[in-house]
């Protein structure tokens, strides 16, 4: 039986149970949230590849909404994630160093959609996603056997195993539907270094570059991606289930002289895919500029659930992202807003990024560095990135400087919240800031010691 019909068969059995004495309880419509690592948006068809790296995601997008500007927070994954399930950014949830971990007082996706009454389960295959680093918080059916040690990790093929166990669970909440919402996520690894062929896939495009084996991998993990979606059709859950697909971040193939990710905030590096599909709602391209930050209050509003309440009235906050929802079903424009990356992960690295329509800002105060990569580009007619205009552009750039510093001096008055966390202790050239646009030095954390307190 469809799952539309199943459930209106359990909704009428619960109305009779129930009498006039409950209150009707709204059908949620499930959430399937699929990442895939290391996957920059430019090398999908449906984001203007030329190569046939992706026809089962084309497939999907072309049904489906494409945000054509979206941004991760972060280079690397563990901040990104955590900015994905949190809707904070870096400097806000604290994972922003090899060995952070997003503590328990923060409230995930999958907390407020398990305390709504959702199974929630997960499928792992990478380290940043088992237990130590806090991204399990709210996942009743954990399944983290995939997960590799990191030096084994970089060899093993995943896409199979995730699929295999996502469609599992999928057959399962299709043979014995109990009325209640399901949250899956799934997170792929194939396209992250070491790049690896892939038989039946990899001859399309080579295997004598890094670049032609980084796109057989792809293409490897599309058809594992397009498994899962084709199941969730056949199993009559589709028209049911809000779809999202992304990624942590991009890869860099030294377009600015450097390679992998994390080391950067260039586009190859934060661009990501961002896909979603949700009932009723109409296929359509979105050029606004969002973030991965704005997934948690989208899904939450796509689902018909409130944002959770304040922690406390003392620390009273909410997401750092908006709803993308008004985008997604068509009805309305967003209030213009920017998106801001941030990256530091190595030591004395800190490098920011704000982009505000197609103006990107990119700040260096990292410590140590051969390169400064500070900068700001024109994306309108310099998508690569080539020219950096801070000169000509002096009043744009002192605008864009003082956003991102007001954004940055929230995320630490924020960050001050959630005492485990480790804050982040404004650069020199920060605090100069901070002062000149009135910010007390007492409200900002002013040493790294200060952290973990
Ligand atoms: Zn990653």
């Amino acid at each position: 039986m469809a799952g539309t019909a199943y459930r209106l068969v359990i909704a009428a059995a619960a109305a009779l149970v129930c009498g006039a004495g409950c209150a009707p309880q709204p059908q949620r419509p499930n959430v399937l949230l699929i990442t895939i690592d290391t996957l920059r948006a430019d090398h999908l068809g449906c984001y203007g590849y030329q190569r046939p790296t992706s026809p089962r995601i084309d497939a999907f997008a072309a049904g489906a909404v494409v945000f054509e500007n979206a941004h991760s927070s972060s280079s690397w994954t563990l901040p990104s994630l955590a900015s994905i399930h949190t809707s904070l950014y870096s400097t806000t949830h604290g994972c922003w160093k090899i060995y952070s971990r997003l503590e328990p007082e923060f409230t995930t996706t999958a907390e407020i959609l398990r305390d709504a009454g959702y199974d929630t389960a997960m499928v792992a295959c990478h380290i940043f996603l088992s237990a130590q680093y806090g991204l399990q918080q709210g996942f009743t059916h954990i399944d983290d056997e995939l997960v590799r040690p990191p030096s084994d990790a970089a060899a093993a093929i995943s896409s199979p195993g995730v699929t295999a166990r996502g469609v599992r669970f999928l057959e399962r909440q299709a043979a014995s539907p109990d009325g209640a919402p399901w949250f899956l996520w799934l997170h792929y690894f194939d396209p992250h270094d070491t790049y690896l062929p892939h038989a039946g896939f990899s001859e399309t495009f080579g295997t004598s570059a890094e670049i032609d084996l980084y796109d057989g991998e792809i293409a490897f993990t599309d058809h594992h991606v397009g498994e899962v979606l084709a199941r969730l059709a056949e199993l009559g859950l589709a028209e049911d289930t809000i779809v999202v697909l992304t990624a942590d971040h991009g890869e860099e193939f030294g377009e600015h002289g450097f390679q992998r990710h994390g080391y950067t905030l260039y586009e190859e590096a934060v661009r990501i895919p961002l896909v979603v599909r949700a009932p009723g709602a109409p296929a359509r391209r979105v050029s606004d500029v969002v973030s991965n930050v704005d997934l948690l209050p989208t899904i939450l509003d796509l689902a018909g659930l409130p944002p959770p309440a304040a922690r406390d009235a003392s620390c009273a906050h909410g997401f750092e992202g908006r709803s993308l929802a008004p985008l997604v079903r068509g009805t309305g424009p967003l209030l213009p807003a920017a998106a801001l990356s941030e990256v530091r992960w190595h030591d004395g690295q800190d490098l920011r990024a704000w982009r505000d329509g197609a103006w990107k800002l990119v700040e260096d105060q990292s410590t140590g560095q051969q390169v400064d990569q500070s900068a700001l580009f024109d994306l309108a007619t310099d998508p690569r990135e080539r020219t950096d205009l801070r000169e000509p552009e002096s009043a744009r750039l002192a605008a864009l400087r003082e956003a991102v510093t007001h954004r940055l001096a929230r995320a630490m008055g924020w960050a001050r919240c959630y005492p485990l966390v480790e804050l982040y202790a404004p650069t020199p050239g920060d605090m100069r800031r901070l002062q000149d646009l009135g910010y007390a030095g007492d409200e900002l954390p002013s040493s790294p010691e200060e952290g973990r307190r």
